[in-house]
C-alpha cells in the first residue's frame, strides 16, 4: 500500500473477489489475534475448495455457502486453531464437502489427511499442500496454480504462517520458533515461487519475498533484543524480561508477547546461548551461558 492510501475494507460475511478464481469471505471475529477477522477463501470456478472455514458462526458459514453456490467440494484447514477450523463440521453438513487437513486435532475431524506435497485437484486451480510448522506444528500452506494466463499465477494461502499487518504469535510447546523460521525460509525458496500470499488475516500480499524477508529480519531483531535484555539482568524470568524485550509493543499485547518471548528463549537455549531451570516451564528462570552471574 502506498503511504496515505485508504486501507482496503474488510466487510464481514460478504464475498470479496481477491483475484480471478479466488473469493474471500471475512468472518466477524476481529480482534488482537485476528486483525480484521479470519479470512475464509473459496478457490476455483467450477468445483470449489474452501480454505479455513473459520469459527463455527452460522452467519459466516451461510455467507460461505452462498458464495460457493453449490460448488463446494473440499474444506481445507491451514491449522486447527479456533479461529480457523471449527466451522468445518457445519460447513461439511451444509455442503457434503470432504474435510482435509494435516491431521485430526482440536475437534477438527479430518476425513482425509494431507502431507507435504499432496495436491487437491481443484479444476483450474490445483492446490499443493506445503507443510509449514512453527505457528502450529500441524500448519499447512496451500499453493494454488491459477494457470498460465493468470496474474498472479501462483497464490500461496498462508493461514497464520504469514499474516498481513501483524506479527504471528509463536506459543510453545506446539509453536516453535526454529521451525517457524525454517518454514519462512522454505516459503521464500519455493520453486516455482508464489507470486502473492493470501493470509488468514488481512490483505493479499503482492511482494512475497519482501514480506518474508521483513518477517525474518523482525524475528532476528527480536532475538537480539531478548539476548540484550537477558544480558543486562544476567538471570531473569519471562515476566521480568517482557517490558525490556517488547518495549516497542503495546502493553495490552504483552500477555500474548510473553508466549513468543518464551519461544525465543527456548530457541536460544537449544542453541546453547542461554541456560534455564526448565525449558518447558513458562515461569522458569533463564540466564546467559558463559557469564559469571554469581551474586
Ligand atoms: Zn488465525
Amino acid at each position: 500500500m502506498t503511504p496515505g492510501a485508504t486501507p482496503p475494507p474488510f466487510p464481514h460475511d460478504e464475498p470479496v473477489h481477491v483475484v480471478p478464481g479466488v473469493v474471500r469471505v471475512t468472518a466477524a471475529n476481529p480482534g488482537v489475534m485476528t486483525g480484521p477477522g479470519t479470512n475464509t477463501y473459496l478457490v476455483g470456478t467450477e468445483d470449489v475448495a474452501v480454505i479455513d472455514p473459520g469459527p463455527d458462526d452460522a452467519a459466516h458459514l451461510a455467507a460461505v455457502v452462498a458464495a460457493g453456490a453449490g460448488r463446494i467440494r473440499w474444506i481445507l484447514v491451514t491449522h486447527t486453531h479456533p479461529d480457523h477450523a471449527p466451522g468445518a463440521a457445519a460447513l461439511a453438513r451444509a455442503t457434503g464437502a470432504v474435510r482435509m487437513g494435516f491431521a485430526s486435532r482440536d475437534q477438527f475431524a479430518a476425513e482425509a489427511t494431507l502431507a507435504d506435497g499432496d495436491v487437491v485437484p481443484v479444476p483450474g486451480a490445483p492446490l499443493r499442500a506445503v507443510h509449514t510448522p512453527g505457528h502450529a506444528s500441524n500448519h499447512l500452506c496451500y499453493l494454488a496454480d491459477l494457470g498460465a494466463g493468470a496474474s498472479p499465477r501462483r497464490v500461496l494461502f498462508t493461514g497464520d504462517h504469514v499474516m498481513d499487518g501483524s506479527t504471528v504469535v509463536i506459543s510453545p510447546p506446539d509453536g516453535d520458533l526454529d521451525a517457524y523460521l525454517a518454514s519462512l525460509e522454505r516459503v521464500l525458496r519455493l520453486d516455482p515461487p508464489a507470486d502473492a500470499l493470501a493470509p488468514g488475516h488481512g490483505s493479499l500480499i503482492t511482494d512475497p519475498p519482501g514480506a518474508l524477508r521483513a518477517i525474518l529480519d523482525h524475528r532476528r531483531a527480536r532475538t537480539a533484543k531478548v539476548q540484550d535484555a537477558l544480558a543486562r539482568r544476567g538471570r531473569a524470568t519471562v515476566a521480568e524480561l517482557l517490558p525490556d524485550a517488547y518495549d516497542d509493543v503495546d502493553a495490552a499485547r504483552h500477555p500474548i508477547a510473553a508466549r513468543s518471548l518464551w519461544a525465543h528463549l527456548r530457541s536460544l537455549a537449544r542453541g546453547g546461548q542461554v541456560g534455564t531451570s526448565d525449558v518447558d516451564d513458562p515461569d522458569a528462570t533463564w540466564w546467559v551461558v558463559g557469564r559469571d552471574v554469581a551474586g
